[in-house]
């Protein structure tokens, strides 16, 4: 069988089904929006910011009412279909936070951890068993190049306070063996990895004890201003309410705006069999840490609790017109693009089959963070964007859009980040254009030892950055 026929392969045994939710224990069904109602907050989107903003609003104003709206369920987006890598950072990371928002930096990373912990406390108040694992993070490189961008990245770590420690090839692979590493950064504190559907199951459940009601099934179509409230119509019924969070991030709807800053970006994920215990030690993960490689297109990969390995990332699709759909979610060339990247890394595994296979919509801004906006005089606050680290950030852009939607000046609402919205993306037919001329660029920058071409260094040069 050619290598190619193998692949191919591998991905069509794979179920097309998203791993995390494909067993019992979602919440609802809930039944969709039929008939007038009204409600103090509305929240479209019932994401992992719609969840974290019914649920700030719930426990700091108890008796609110507020009803959560999905256009299809419960998690249905990014949130249950994601990687499970929760992270401290609200700006993609340490370089892309400080290459954006140097001033606010300190700021935004004391915010960060303290979200991350808050968190975590939370969670465990509530009874939320989200499968939180505390052992941090393992950064590869698989290329010379990565090697001064890993050590560069572990000075910075620890001149702020952070446990880092660079490793080199042996050292790496007595942690995790890949014949492709060359060093490693080991992280301690700052990311945690958890089940994302036993995070939103838990939350939603919560929420329903606490009295938020939830419609499934009620795709908003628009939301305009009735004397002092906003009605925020869908096609069976509406709910006329005094404030009102759209949290629907790479979908951009109903509010048209957002689509100026944020773009959807398909992400594809596999998931293998549990490992056996001879399959486990021949790569020797023992700790439950998360892993990435350090390219511009990278991949991440972990452990599941029962011992599967999810391997996911570097080949991320736009399509033109903000295209989104169940179309884009079964491109039978990055499965297959991805099982070969993790034969060629985990060589050991080769008897290892895939279970699962499915992509999801990445929201992503020009700057790789959250953009926030509000409409009708402050009554309707956004927040979208979050690229690929929104696990932990959607609960502080949940906190921010509350505050925002509530009028209250925070120390989060005067930073740079939520008050200036990034460079928009310009209308298709260019839009497209130049979003895949980009990731040719980012391809071709990965192959040419990580130096960025003329094109990389204009958009750096704008303060626009690209990757997967
Ligand atoms: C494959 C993949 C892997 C990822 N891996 C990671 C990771 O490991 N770590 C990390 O931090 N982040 C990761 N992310 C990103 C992270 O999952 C997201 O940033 C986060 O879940 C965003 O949550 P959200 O609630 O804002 O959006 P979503 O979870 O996408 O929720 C938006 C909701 O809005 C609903 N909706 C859309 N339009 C309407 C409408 N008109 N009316 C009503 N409802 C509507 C949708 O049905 C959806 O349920 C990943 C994303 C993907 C796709």
């Amino acid at each position: 069988m050619t290598r190619v026929n193998r692949h191919l392969e591998d991905i069509t045994a794979a179920k097309p089904t998203v791993f995390w939710t494909d067993r019992e224990g979602a919440p609802g069904p809930y039944e969709s929006l039929v008939g007038e109602h009204t409600a103090d907050l509305v929240i479209v989107g019932a994401g992992l910011t719609g969840l974290w903003a019914a649920l700030h609003a719930t426990l700091e104003q108890p008796g609110r009412s507020i009803v959560v709206l999905d256009a299809k369920a419960v998690g249905f987006g990014a949130s249950t279909r994601n990687g499970g890598f929760c992270d401290a950072s609200l700006t993609h990371g340490l370089w892309n936070g400080l290459r954006h928002w140097p001033d606010d930096y300190d700021t935004l990373e004391r915010m960060g951890h303290q979200n991350l912990a808050d968190m975590q406390v939370q969670l465990d108040a509530l009874g939320i068993d989200a499968a939180v694992d505390t052992a941090g993070f393992l950064g590869v490189a698989d290329r010379e190049w990565q090697v001064d961008d890993l050590a560069d990245e572990a000075e910075i770590l620890r001149a702020r306070g952070r446990e880092a420690t660079l490793l080199d090839a042996s050292g790496t692979r007595a942690l995790l063996d890949s014949p492709t590493y060359l060093a490693g950064l080991r992280v301690h504190g700052g990311s945690v990895m958890v089940d994302p559907a036993q995070l939103v199951w838990g939350l939603a459940t919560a929420l329903e004890t606490q009295g938020v009601r939830f419609h499934e099934d009620s795709r908003v179509t628009s939301i305009e201003r009735q004397g002092p409230t906003l009605e925020v119509r869908t096609e069976h019924g509406s709910c006329r309410a005094e404030r009102v969070i759209v949290a629907t991030n790479a979908w951009a709807e109903p509010v048209r705006q957002i689509r100026n800053w944020v773009i959807p970006i398909y992400d594809h994920v596999l998931m293998t069999e549990p490992l056996s215990e001879p399959q486990r030690d021949s790569i020797g993960w023992v700790e439950p840490f998360g892993v990435s490689d350090s390219g511009n297109q990278f991949h991440y990969y972990r452990l599941t609790r029962d011992g599967r390995i999810l391997w996911g990332g570097y080949d991320a699709n736009y399509y033109a017109g903000n295209g989104m759909g169940p179309e884009y979610e079964n491109r039978t060339a990055s499965h297959a693009l991805l099982a070969s990247h993790f034969r060629a890394t985990f060589p050991q595994l080769d008897d290892v089959a895939f279970s699962h296979r499915w992509a999801g919509p990445i929201g992503t801004t020009s700057k790789f963070a959250a953009t926030f906006g509000t409409r009708h005089d402050g009554q309707l606050a956004w927040v979208a964007g979050y690229t690929g680290l929104g696990v932990g950030a959607s609960r502080w852009g949940a906190r921010v859009a509350l505050d925002l939607v509530d009028g209250i000046d925070s120390e989060r609402t005067d930073l740079a980040l939520v008050r200036r919205k990034p460079m928009p993306f310009p209308p298709e037919p260019f839009r497209n254009t130049v979003i895949q001329y980009t990731r040719k660029q980012i391809a071709r920058a990965d192959e040419n030892g990580g130096q960025d071409g003329r094109w990389l260094r204009l958009l750096s040069a704008i303060g626009v950055g690209f990757d997967s």
